[in-house]
């Protein structure tokens, strides 16, 4: 018989969470205008909001905390954190940051110009906007393979080669200062990016003069998927597989708080001393002297430990086996649900579980109100409340896809918590037929409406 991934970890401390009956839930949903974002942490059991610094820390990031060097400059942790971004990936030059986009903002004011074009793989959101921020554009080179949400191919987050090729042999180089490669490819459903696509991104990069940028925040949920799925890496250790990925970079930006397993925190690294150099200044401005960047010493010293454990096997097989156990049992009752499983997230295709609802009654946010009341879980929309209206005609866009996003914290819950989750999906799904209406708009800002949207029943 087949040995279950168990968790490499036993509880040392708990946290409550609270549960509620149908009717106070129906009450406080009202209350939030029928937007999860307005929920109280209280109002929710399981929270699968995001992945994004919703990890548990080990007792030895616990104890990182207490020994952490506050000193301003010269920080002991900044270097025992220099040092761990060094093993793992093989840059000398590092600057922290407050988090992930923080690094992007550093970066791109030091390097981007108005009409610089930044190919790469769906880019991330915050990302894009800091892109699109300095008036330049960011291409999506992602394989059509990624965007048939049941079709089943290894690495739905490759670039493709030759749309890559078209935009660097067209563009000159200067206006395409790098390529940006985001790991895994949050946006397509947490999907990994192969050895081999990277290493032929890198080989066009040098091909045109460019650079290759990671976007790393799940660098070792990645990696993960290359040891399992791509041939010639079964017997290599995580860490051999993340330091071979980032050979194929010049540098990367990081959310410390996706694989780092920390609540908060980010960095760059980069291969070569000109990146650092020219971001060093905009650090300094925007986050910090250059051995803090806006985090706590002892966020750092928490991080090294972080990056060290998520890099391990036992603990992201574990990881991202309980992702795909949601997945397996939402697929076991029918649910349609994304394939392959994502890394971090299972996605449950809301369009064509709540067929009866048009798309103008919003269906994916319709499900995840729907979740909320069967069993407290919260999960997220990503379809058309998220994609805004039209910037020119104010007319809603309607995405190909119409998503509800359960994200998985890292460590935090168990596998009798997924059990939940699916049950309530299946409670749904059996009465689906009887969910005939959806949601409409009361109040919305003109971007990134999702966050504050008020909403009420049709
Ligand atoms: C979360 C994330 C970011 C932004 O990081 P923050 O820490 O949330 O600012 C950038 N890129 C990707 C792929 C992410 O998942």
């Amino acid at each position: 018989m087949k040995i279950p991934y168990a968790e490499p970890y036993k509880i040392k401390m708990v946290e409550q969470i609270q549960k509620s009956s149908f009717e106070e839930r129906k009450k406080w949903i009202k209350d939030a205008k029928y937007n999860l974002f307005n929920l109280t942490g209280k109002q929710v059991f399981i929270d699968l909001l995001t992945d994004s610094g919703t990890g548990a820390m080990s007792d030895k990031q616990w104890a990182a905390l207490m020994t952490g060097d506050e000193s301003y400059a010269g920080s002991d942790s900044y270097y025992r954190l220099k040092e761990m971004v060094k093993k793992l990936t093989g840059f000398e030059y590092f600057l922290p940051t407050h988090q992930g986009r923080a690094a992007e903002n550093v970066l791109f004011s030091a390097i981007l110009k108005e009409g610089n074009l930044i190919p790469g793989n769906a880019h991330f959101d915050t990302t894009k906007g800091h892109i699109e921020f300095r008036k330049a554009v960011a291409v999506d080179c992602t394989v059509e393979k990624a965007f048939d949400p049941e079709l089943i191919y290894p690495f739905k987050g490759n670039l493709d080669l030759e749309k890559l090729e078209d935009i660097l042999k067209k563009n000159p180089s200067e206006n395409i200062p790098f390529i940006i490669v985001t790991l895994t490819c949050n946006t397509t459903g947490g999907q990994p990016v192969s050895m081999q696509n990277l290493k032929s991104v890198q080989g066009l990069a040098h091909k045109y003069n460019t650079k290759v940028i990671f976007d790393s925040a799940r660098f070792a949920e990645n990696a993960y998927f290359i040891k399992i799925r791509e041939k010639g890496y079964r017997n290599l250790t995580i860490k051999e597989i993340v330091k071979e990925m980032f050979r194929y970079a010049d540098g990367m930006t990081m959310s410390s708080k996706k694989d780092g397993i920390v609540n908060i925190g980010g960095f760059m690294a980069f291969r070569d001393r000109d990146y650092y150099d020219r971001a060093s200044v905009y650090n300094i401005m925007f986050e910090g002297y250059l051995t803090y960047g806006g985090m706590a010493g002892r966020d750092m010293n928490a991080l090294a430990q972080g990056l060290d454990e998520a890099t391990e096997f036992n603990y992201l097989e574990s990881r991202i086996n309980q992702v795909a156990y949601l997945g397996e049992q939402c697929s076991k009752y029918g649910i349609p649900v994304m394939k392959p499983y994502g890394g971090h997230a299972i996605f449950v295709n809301a369009s064509k579980f709540l067929s009866n609802i048009p798309r103008e009654e919003f269906p994916a946010q319709t499900l995840a109100i729907e979740l909320y009341l069967e069993a407290g879980v919260r999960g997220v929309e990503l379809g058309a409340i998220m994609a805004d209206r039209d910037p020119v005609t104010r007319k809603n866009r309607f995405p190909e896809l119409e998503l509800v996003r359960l994200a998985i914290p890292r460590r935090a819950y168990s596998y009798t918590h997924m059990d939940v989750v699916a049950a309530a999906l299946k409670n749904i799904y059996d009465r689906r037929n009887k969910i005939k209406r959806g949601v409409k708009i009361v109040k919305e800002v003109p971007i990134l409406r999702h966050f504050t949207v008020e909403l009420k029943k049709c």
